[in-house]
């Protein structure tokens, strides 16, 4: 892993930061910089022509996915790139169409591309995952063939949102972790997974199975990401009752041998759950199970106010000519109620497409300049109806990415603000 000081570190750390410290993305910036880095020291990137797969989905996923692919092209456009966009089916339309949630067909368009822009999958009826008439299948295979094992769920309060929270102002200002949920293990793909025998005496089962190696390579991210921000990692398990948990624990304690800088300290995920409402604060960088992950992230989205908030990046071990191969979602689903009115907010589609730009792309400067235009456009008071509070401006879908492409374009560039020895605008200040 690169350390401070050397050039793979720092291009995608600190050497690339350019607000002077004070914008809303800066420690996340920071803190992900080693254990993103896929390029050798000093090698060119091979061909400035970076390819993007947009699989937008159901429900609000394609009308979040082309505000965030907006973005992409205001970004190209002011930074000079060539972003090629492939479009390919998935979930209940791929399943219409192609006969399966995630045709073989588009699973190799995606492994020629660098990264994977996602909206949500699924209907209005609940099945089986392992069903290939299921859209959420395409999800868990693209998760699973491309080892997609680390996702990061970073967990930030803007500051003119903190009241569009349920909680108190008090609790939820400053709130800034990152929780990494392991994403191919666990509950969701232990198998046997069915229902078996006869109504009215059947009996479902679910396997919930980790091996050492899943639990040390997520364990071990955790941990560099950890080192990164302010050296703290909370390891989240049932260890009282699951034997996986205890062998999470173990593991954890093991791999945490090598990190003496960090403190680990273990949480009981329901004492987590109540944590996270109580003292939110207190928490840097969280690791979790699958399911874990999956359901405290969605409790936590209520900190920054809406599932329409947050971003998420699933990344393995694949590296591009360009960066780290991820599939990047807002963490919400298909919210198939609101679908079709305008009524979605796109700004984790947005957010998602500013990680993309990092980590897939090693755009960091690019990547920041998103980040800092969403947090001007919510300073100026522009709101979706799951975000709006007194005295703000009610925004369809459309019009939050107009608003966005608007502050795009009429910032300066990071780079242009560092050359002109410029702060960063009133509107990014923490
Ligand atoms: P959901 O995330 O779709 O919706 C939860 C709540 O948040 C709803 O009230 C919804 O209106 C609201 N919401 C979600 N996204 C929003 C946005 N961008 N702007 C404003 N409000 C937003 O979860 P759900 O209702 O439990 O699930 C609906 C479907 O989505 C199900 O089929 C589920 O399986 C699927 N799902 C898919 C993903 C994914 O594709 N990654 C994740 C979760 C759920």
């Amino acid at each position: 892993m690169p350390q401070r000081g050397d050039a793979r570190y720092d291009m995608l750390a600190g050497g690339r930061h350019t607000c002077g410290g004070s914008c809303w993305a800066r420690p996340f910036v920071e803190s992900l910089g080693p254990v993103m880095p896929s390029r050798e020291s000093g090698e060119k990137k091979a061909v400035e022509d970076y390819r993007i797969m947009v699989l937008g989905g159901d429900g609000v996923g394609p009308e979040v996915t082309a505000e965030a692919a907006r973005a992409l092209r205001v970004v190209a456009k002011r930074f000079g790139h060539t972003f090629r966009f492939e479009e390919a089916l998935v979930g209940q339309d791929a399943i219409a169409q192609e006969g399966a949630a995630i045709s073989p067909k588009t699973l190799e368009r995606c492994a020629r591309c660098d990264a994977i822009l996602f909206g949500a999958v699924g209907g209005t009826t609940m099945g089986s995952p392992e069903s290939k008439t299921q859209p959420e299948n395409s999800l868990y295979q693209l998760r699973r063939d491309f080892v997609l094992f680390a996702n990061l769920r970073p967990i930030r309060v803007f500051p003119a949102l903190a009241g569009a929270s349920t909680l108190k102002r008090d609790v939820v200002r400053g709130v800034d972790f990152v929780v990494i949920r392991e994403l191919t293990g666990g509950l969701y793909y232990g198998r046997p997974s069915e229902t078996r025998g006869e109504s009215p005496a059947r009996q479902a089962v679910d396997t919930m199975a980790y091996s050492e190696a899943e639990i040390e390579r997520v364990v071990r991210f955790a941990f560099e990401l950890a080192r990164a921000r302010n050296k703290s990692l909370t390891s989240v398990d049932k260890a009282n009752v699951l034997s996986c948990s205890r062998l999470w624990r173990d593991v954890a304690e093991r791999v945490g041998r090598d990190y003496p800088d960090v403190h680990l300290q273990h949480l009981l995920v329901d004492n987590c759950a109540m944590n996270l409402v109580k003292r939110p604060k207190d928490f840097d960088v969280l690791v979790m199970a699958n399911m874990f992950g999956d359901i405290l992230t969605d409790e936590a989205s209520m900190l920054s106010g809406s599932m329409g908030m947050l971003p998420s990046a699933s990344l393995g071990e694949r590296v591009t000519a360009h960066g780290r191969f991820g599939l990047y979602e807002p963490v919400h689903g298909s919210a198939p109620r609101i679908a079709g009115q305008g009524k979605a907010n796109p700004l984790a589609a947005i957010l998602s497409a500013a990680l993309l730009l990092r980590h897939s792309l090693s755009l960091a400067e690019e990547a920041l300049a998103v980040e800092r235009a969403v947090e001007r456009v919510i300073a100026a008071g522009y709101r979706t109806y799951d975000i709006q509070t007194a005295n703000t401006r009610l925004v369809n879908t459309s019009e939050m990415g107009e608003q966005v492409e608007r502050a795009l374009l009429e910032s300066d560039s990071p780079a242009g603000s560092r050359r002109a020895g410029k702060k960063a605008p009133a509107g990014t200040a923490r």
